[in-house]
């Protein structure tokens, strides 16, 4: 137990790149330089990511399958007195990474576990994509399976936040395809690919246009992906509102599909919501 004699360390979770190694900040590197010892998703990993920055220090391997038993020794270790950080592969500890089992057992045991933000891919993509970022629901990877995928999609048809998920290049097309099934071809969406690295994309258009990009040009199916999607709703409703009254009126002088098309385009409106009316 920590007593006052030995006061416990700190539990220092640190956000490291999510690609541009200049997204380490200082205080991160300087937290790394002065803890006893990191935890590392992957050690060669990281490892690597040290040496750029000429640090060398004692690296504990901590990842999803033994981080239920190694957090009493690492918590033990805290409440000696030693300082550690936590670090995963790229980004924000916990944010789809390990991390979470072993800041419960820290907090539960009275250790201090002080933040040490950075780069984090959904916030990056969800700051560049233009979609409504007010309210947000960050959902991580889908279900690898397809019918989890889309028993999960399912039940967020009428979630009227943005979406956020994870994908990564080898479920990307199928991905976007159950989402356009789910949410309809219309729905305004954003893929944001490769962030901070050299080949940086972020894509916008309608699910159904952001599918056609990816199948047609093989360089969109590469790299990592976070995807956003419009949420459904009340923005939604009056979009669609929007859309009609434009459409109404440009149809006194086009036709219809170019009447369509512009209403959709000027509101933001899914084009097949406006047909017909
Ligand atoms: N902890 C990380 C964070 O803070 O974003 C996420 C780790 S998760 C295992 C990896 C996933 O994050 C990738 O499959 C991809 O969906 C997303 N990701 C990570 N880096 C990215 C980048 N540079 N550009 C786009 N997406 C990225």
């Amino acid at each position: 137990m920590q007593t006052a004699a030995t006061p416990a360390g700190t539990l220092f979770v640190v956000a490291t790149p999510i690609g541009n190694l200049g997204d380490l900040s200082p205080r991160a590197l300087d937290t790394l330089k002065a803890v006893a010892a990191i935890c590392a998703e992957d050690t060669r990993h990281t490892r690597q990511l040290l040496a750029h920055y000429g640090v060398e220090k004692p690296l504990v391997a901590l990842h999803e399958h033994n981080e239920e038993q190694l957090a009493a020794k690492i918590v033990a270790r805290l409440l000696a007195g030693e300082s550690l950080a936590l670090v995963s592969d790229a980004g924000t500890p916990l944010i789809s990474d390990p991390g979470f089992r072993l800041v419960r057992a820290a907090r539960a045991a009275g250790v201090r576990v002080s933040p040490v933000p950075g780069a984090c891919a959904f916030v990056a993509a969800l700051s560049a994509a233009g979609l409504p970022s007010d309210r947000f629901v960050f959902e991580g990877f889908l279900p690898a399976k397809a019918s989890g995928r889309r028993e999960r999609l399912a039940r967020l048809v009428a979630e009227t936040r943005t979406l956020v998920f994870y994908e990564s290049a080898h479920r990307i097309e199928e991905a976007l395809a159950d989402l356009a099934t789910a949410f309809g071809d219309e729905r305004p969406a954003v893929l944001a690919r490769e962030l901070t690295k050299l080949f940086e994309t972020v894509l916008d258009g309608t699910l159904a246009e952001l599918r056609a990009k990816v199948a047609t040009d093989a360089n969109q199916r590469k790299g990592e992906f976070v995807l956003l999607v419009h949420g459904a709703g009340e923005d939604a409703d009056a979009q669609i509102a929007e859309g009609r009254r434009l459409y109404a009126k440009l149809s006194e002088h086009l036709p219809p599909s170019t009447a369509a098309k512009l209403a959709a385009e000027l509101s933001g409106a899914p084009r097949k919501a406006l047909y017909g009316q």
